[in-house]
């Protein structure tokens, strides 16, 4: 017999790691089938369970998974949502699909507010209807019998919960996100994911096995003896670092001998906090706000972002939350703001330069900041993006200055700037002395210094933010802060998260580096291999350098 032919499909990489395993197809429980109980008992059912299901990933430390499944025990009490099924009902529906359908109007409410986190939302919403719809006709639980690549179209999250973790090998999602709850949930339980693999339903039928990688972002059927040897190798190279990096984790981010640097996370969404600080966070050095604005028809009102905020102060506990002032127009266009397209977007009227045409916008956001502290019963630090000069620092003060007089109980919020603009890398020595910190944006700072567009993959070569240019730059801004009164200084770009960028980082002086959480162990551990003044003489060095590769060859291969 002709061995299968192996097949790849491609999407978007949501949890790293590799795996092999037999496709199990979830399907959301089809309507008709003969009712068994009523709406009423079953949506009590369906909320005992979910309370449960949250209880154990409380009790599991997985805090940001339980209020997801806490949210959704609420929702499966929501008498609005029975109501709409019993009419539907009165009308000659059956119940399964009624409270099915019910749950779809709910969700698709959520969903045409194109805001990716209430979509989230609704998709929770839908959920909870078919859970109940699954109890309402008595069918069993979804069960995997073997070791599985769960396939779904989208997978809820008490789905995923639910089913056995020793047998769950990977998740392959027709749609999804990066930040969909399902992606969320693979990061934190270290299950590999790709999303956004379209038609993966439709051909993981026929399959017999299905490998999926992870970090390459791939789903392969029928996977050949040499692909599902290099994905064990994937795969065990995943466990061997995971393990490491755990330990990691907890450990505090200091050179050999024992100079410390704070470790931040940075976040886009209020659902990772949580996990930073599961993961060894000592601060959100950047909160990405613009979760909150972007898709969306409408501007969100100042209740609405609070709420997010406060959200994440109250996660962090003592530690600092940076608040990042929205970051859109330009490259980012947001259907509320009208804003025309730019011949050069990179270049336009983006962040804080939308001040003028919207006057609303970021007073409310820095209202909104402050209610959130006052919720929350603590301070928030907030930072403005593409600051380019001391008129951009007078803008951003009178900002917080209006929003303190509107909000008096508020307290004090330490109040910085990024340093991604080479306008403010000049001025750098006058807008120290005017701000608690600066954090340096090396992913803007990189394509403004060195005129490469960040989403051309073209100049991707050139896009390197070790090249000795940014290292010179980022030297410039710590001996301006160091000569202010007080001035602390981090770095945000994705350059604090590469082990490489790290050491260069910490020998340039840097106070703080925030990364994904998912940089923390391999950070850590290059970091603790290296003593300060070796990063000292080393950054040092790279600044006479000829070039970004000839940096990285300097620092040789971290492990
Ligand atoms: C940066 O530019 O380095 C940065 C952290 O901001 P963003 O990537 O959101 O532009
Ligand atoms: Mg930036």
């Amino acid at each position: 017999m002709a061995a299968v032919a192996e097949r790849e499909l491609r999407g978007t990489p949501a949890a790293p790691g590799a795996a092999i395993g037999a496709p199990w197809i979830h399907r959301p429980p089809s309507p008709g089938t003969t009712a068994r109980r009523s709406l009423g008992e079953a949506a009590s059912l369906a909320a005992a369970e979910v309370t449960a299901l949250g209880g154990r990933l409380r009790d599991g430390g997985r805090e940001a998974e339980a209020e997801i499944l806490d949210a959704q025990a609420m929702m499966a009490g929501d008498p609005a949502l029975l109501d709409a099924a019993g009419k539907l009902v009165s009308s000659g529906a059956d119940p399964a699909g009624a409270i099915v359908q019910a749950g779809e109007e709910v969700a698709a409410t959520f969903e045409a507010i194109g805001d990716e986190y209430l979509a989230a939302r609704g998709a929770d919403v839908r959920d909870v209807a078919a859970r109940i719809a699954r109890h309402v006709t008595g069918a069993a639980a979804p069960r995997l019998e073997r070791r599985s690549v769960v396939v779904a179209g989208d997978l809820p999250p008490s789905v995923t919960v639910e089913l056995d973790r020793a047998l769950l090998a990977g998740i392959a999602l027709e749609g999804g996100s990066r930040t969909s709850h399902a992606a969320i949930l693979s990061r934190s339980l270290g299950i590999p994911a790709v999303v956004g693999l379209v038609g993966v339903c439709a051909a993981a039928e026929g399959a017999a096995a299905l490998g999926i990688d992870g970090d390459a972002g791939t789903v392969v059927l029928d996977p050949d003896a040499a692909t599902v040897a290099r994905l064990e190798a994937v795969a065990a190279g995943t466990h061997e670092r995971a393990a490491a990096d755990a330990e990691l984790g907890s450990r505090e981010l200091a050179t050999a001998d024992g100079h410390h640097v704070t470790c931040a996370a940075n976040i886009g969404d209020p659902d990772e906090a949580e996990g930073a600080f599961a993961a060894g966070a000592e601060a959100i050095g950047l909160f990405r706000t613009e979760f909150a604005f972007a898709g969306r028809a409408t501007e969100p009102d100042e209740a609405e972002q609070a709420a997010a905020y406060a959200r994440v102060l109250r996660a962090a506990g003592d530690a600092e939350v940076v608040v990042r002032l929205v970051d859109i127009g330009g490259d980012k266009p947001v259907p509320f703001l009208s804003i025309a397209p730019e011949a050069n977007p990179f270049l336009g009227v983006r962040a804080i330069r939308l001040a003028a045409r919207h006057p609303q916008l970021l007073p409310t956001q820095v209202r909104a900041i402050l209610r959130a502290s006052v919720d929350a019963g603590r301070p928030a630090s907030l930072m403005a993006p593409m600051v380019a000069d001391e008129a951009d620092v007078d803008l951003l003060l009178d900002l917080v200055a209006a929003a303190r007089a509107a909000v008096p109980d508020a307290p004090a919020p330490r109040v910085g700037i990024m340093v991604e603009v080479p306008s403010a890398v000049l001025l750098a020595d006058r807008l120290a002395e005017r701000v608690d910190f600066m954090s340096i944006g090396t992913n803007d700072l990189t394509q403004y210094l060195l005129a490469a567009d960040r989403t051309n993959p073209e100049l991707a070569a050139r896009q390197d933010p070790l090249h000795p240019a940014v290292l010179r730059a980022v030297a410039g801004i710590v001996a301006a802060a160091r000569a202010a009164p007080s001035c602390e200084v981090a770095v945000c770009g994705e350059m604090a998260g590469d082990p490489a960028g790290a050491l260069l980082l910490v020998g340039l002086g840097v106070d703080e580096l925030s990364m994904e959480p998912r940089c923390f162990g391999a950070v850590n551990r290059a970091v603790a291999a290296r003593t300060r003044p070796d990063l000292v003489a080393l950054a040092e060095a790279a600044q006479s350098l000829p070039s970004a590769d000839a940096v990285r060859a300097s620092i040789g291969v971290v492990a």
